[in-house]
């Protein structure tokens, strides 16, 4: 066994999915940090393995079941080698699943939802406890409940080491939580409901990360247009007006946010993006389908047109809007016409790229009760001929870029040696030579070619946007 500090354990997370996600495993280390864990690369020589799951993605469970055998085997070796681990599951795939976790793995210690991390140390010295059980008694800690109480409240802020491991960007979870029940989707029933952070704590957070040399903020909800945080007069502020309050922090360059509803993109965030140069012009704002049917199907509550309108104030407040989408093809139901439906709305819009997904069943949702099922092959077909067609038009935009000249957060260095590499407003990588003293800065770099995800530029002039 590796030799250790006395005081000093490694923890080693697992992240599955989004950004909340990869925002939440930040806290969950921590929250552990001030108990002696230190986070390690390595999985086999951690004292602790978390599993932070998402349950989006088709298979979510039967692949953590898998990674959960792997760890019995690690768990046997560290033993062997007098050693331990410990082995909790968090996130979502633990909230739906809960018991049965416990029940088919017993190597699992600790089963928790989004909702319980700042319990995390508690449940810890829990699960250590049942430990010394006799093995026919020892349970696994559950803590699957929807407090009243708020976690952000109780959770640590962000440890600088940890912020300055992150770069210059960091995440920001301003909301969580979803009220709006689309017909497919498991979120409501495992991040429950839509949960906004007060005003204060955000800025509070965003002043924290921007002392630590953050530059770009990207807020994070699973819903978060949806933001009603209250402010210190217990006003609901919404996302537009906190963009405006974030504006105000001096070293703050960049702001971006996501995951946004149709339905909760008002004027003001509107506005947002046509008056702060802050406000980065990419919006991911997912439609899933261009039949409205479909639509109705989804519960995604508007109509192809309501969110064509919607794309068109968008542009009219910031022409230079890149837009970014969710599909999902083969939905209960869906007929060749639909399927035309949604191929004619991305033609319409003009996507600067989006995530296209072959519907799944998920346990639990209104979906899975729905007949018509879409046959797999079906399924694939159209995802390939949505995939091909906003390929072409991610190709297309990047090619727009070649010939202009775009401030780029230099954020690494490149691939090669002698590169740096860094980020444009509309969130396309971009690749140029340049020393490393570049980094950390907004650069004005002039787009000359692009490769097959990226822009390639070359530094026009060095000198802050
Ligand atoms: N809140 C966001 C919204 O309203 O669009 C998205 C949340 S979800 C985490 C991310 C994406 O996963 C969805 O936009 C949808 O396209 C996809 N997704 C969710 N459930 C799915 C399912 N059952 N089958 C296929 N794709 C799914
Ligand atoms: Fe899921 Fe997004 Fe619909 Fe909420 S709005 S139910 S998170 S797809």
């Amino acid at each position: 066994m590796t030799e250790m500090r006395a005081n000093t354990k490694k923890l080693f997370i697992k992240t599955y999915g989004c950004q909340m996600n990869v925002y939440d495993s930040d806290r969950m280390s921590d929250a552990l940090a001030p108990h002696g864990y230190e986070t390690t690369l390595d999985m086999a020589q951690a004292d602790l393995v978390l599993l932070n799951t998402c349950h989006i993605r088709e298979k979510a469970s039967e692949k953590v079941f898998s990674e959960l055998g792997r760890l019995k085997e690690l768990q046997g070796e560290r033993r062997a080698m007098g050693g331990d681990m410990m082995i909790g599951v968090a996130g979502c795939v633990a909230q739906a699943e809960g018991e049965e976790i416990a029940r088919r793995a017993p190597v699992v210690d600790m089963v928790f939802g989004p909702q319980a991390y700042h319990k995390l140390p508690d449940m810890l010295a829990r699960a250590q406890a049942q430990r010394h059980m006799h093995p026919s008694l020892k349970k696994a800690v559950i803590d699957t409940d929807f407090p009243e109480e708020d976690k952000f409240e109780h959770l640590p802020a962000a440890r600088k080491e940890v912020t300055i491991k992150r770069g210059l960007t960091a995440f920001l979870t301003v909301q969580e939580g979803c009220d709006k029940f689309c017909s497919f989707c498991v979120v409501p029933y495992t991040r429950g409901a839509e949960v906004s952070r007060p005003v204060a704590q955000v800025i509070a957070e965003a002043r924290s990360l921007v002392d630590a040399g953050v530059k770009e903020i990207t807020l994070l909800g699973q819903n978060v247009n949806a933001y009603h945080g209250l402010d210190a007069a217990d006003r609901s502020v919404s996302l537009g007006e906190l963009a405006y309050l974030l504006a105000e922090i001096s070293g703050l360059e960049r702001l971006r946010y996501t995951t946004s509803h149709p339905r909760d993109m008002d004027d003001v965030l509107m506005n947002a993006h046509r008056d702060l140069d802050i406000l980065m012009p990419y919006l991911h704002l997912p439609v899933q389908s261009g039949s409205d049917s479909i639509l109705k199907a989804m519960n995604r509550r508007h109509t192809a047109a309501e969110y064509m309108a919607i794309i068109e104030r968008i542009k009219a407040a910031r022409p230079d809007m890149a837009l970014s989408g969710d599909f999902i093809v083969g939905f209960p139901g869906e007929t060749d016409a639909d399927f035309e439906d949604t191929l004619k709305i991305i033609a319409d819009v003009g996507y600067a790229s989006a995530y296209s997904f072959k519907y799944s069943t998920r346990p639990g949702t209104p979906g899975a009760n729905l007949g018509d099922q879409v046959p797999e092959d079906v399924k694939n077909e159209r995802l390939w001929r949505l995939q091909d067609l906003v390929n072409a038009q991610t190709t297309a935009f990047h090619a727009s870029c070649v010939g202009k000249t775009l401030p780029v957060l230099i954020e690494r260095p490149g691939r090669m040696p002698g590169q740096v590499g860094g980020r444009s407003p509309y969130l396309q990588a971009v690749h140029l030579d340049g020393s490393p003293e570049l980094i950390g800065a907004i650069h004005q770099v002039e787009i000359i070619g692009t490769s097959t995800n990226s822009l390639v530029g070359r530094l026009k002039a060095v000198a802050a946007a």
